[in-house]
């Protein structure tokens, strides 16, 4: 369907290398974009470029460190000079410190808010002049269950990804006016490497996870294929400063 059509746009996904990231950079390629991932893994950045290219994607990759600001804010020229625009900025990149609050260290909370939460907005804001000047642009970034809730291991992470919600927010309202759309996913339980230990470490905690989820699974990155290609392409383009959970119904009980 036309309105789902991406070819002749231009995606940059940060982390898109692996797990939701490639899950979702897949979808806008099957869609006809043309993709640039970034990600501090040359070797894993190469292979996701190897995948994508195959499946028939213009991609390129850049080996970047998201919470260097210099390096984040200029993405989005580089990925203009390279493909000529720069229309759908994924912003995937995200790790997790698992810690109490009581034993955090500022170091831990820095480095996660730096990678998780501003990196999001200095990459906007390497995107914004391209896109207002290209008359508009599609910003998706990615939270999580801990946008919404709670719990003791999680704080920083919690931090990074409710502020997340509201940082999509005000963007979406600043930029809504140069036809720029900016939303947000916030994933349930997905099955990738960032929550491989907690999965594979505790039957327990896979089982919960398991009743918790209506759907009755994880989930994977190819679930998120079809909310990134919604909410890059014209289909959404009246939907601004949303959040979308894509968690198979976890968010939905208690
Ligand atoms: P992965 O660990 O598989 O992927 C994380 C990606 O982020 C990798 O591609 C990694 O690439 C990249 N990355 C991390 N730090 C940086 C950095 N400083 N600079 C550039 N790239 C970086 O995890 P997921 O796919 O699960 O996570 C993707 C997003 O989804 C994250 O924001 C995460 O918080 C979120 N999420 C995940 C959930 C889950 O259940 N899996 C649930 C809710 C949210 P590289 O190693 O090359 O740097």
């Amino acid at each position: 369907m036309s309105q789902f059509d991406l070819t002749g746009r231009v995606a940059l996904v940060t982390g898109g290398n692996g797990g939701i990231g490639l899950g979702m950079a897949r979808g806008l390629a099957a869609a006809g974009a043309a993709l640039m991932i970034a990600g501090r893994n040359a070797a894993k950045n190469e292979d996701a470029v190897a995948e994508l290219s195959a499946l028939g994607a213009r991609c390129q990759s850049m080996e970047i460190d998201v919470a260097d600001e210099a390096a984040c804010r200029a993405m989005a020229g580089l990925v203009a000079e390279r493909f000529g625009r720069l229309d759908i900025l994924i912003n995937n990149a995200g790790i997790a410190r698992r810690r109490r609050p009581e034993a955090m260290s500022i170091a831990d909370w820095n480095a996660v808010l730096a990678t998780n939460l501003t990196a999001a907005l200095v990459a906007a804001q390497g995107a914004y002049p391209v896109m207002k000047a290209a008359g508009g642009g599609k910003i998706i970034n990615i939270g999580s269950m801990y946008s919404i809730f709670g719990a003791p291991y999680i704080s920083a992470y919690a931090a990074s990804k409710g502020a997340i919600v509201q940082l999509t927010k005000s963007l979406a309202a600043a930029w809504a006016e140069d036809k720029i759309q900016v939303n947000a996913i916030l994933p349930g339980w997905i099955d990738t490497d960032m929550t491989r230990p907690a999965r594979t470490g505790s039957e327990e905690f896979n089982a919960s996870v398991i009743a918790r989820t209506p759907a009755g699974r994880w989930g994977q990155p190819t679930d998120f294929a079809g909310p990134a290609v919604f909410l890059a392409s014209p289909a959404s383009d009246f939907v601004t400063g949303a959040s979308i959970v894509v968690d198979g119904g976890y968010s939905i009980t208690g």
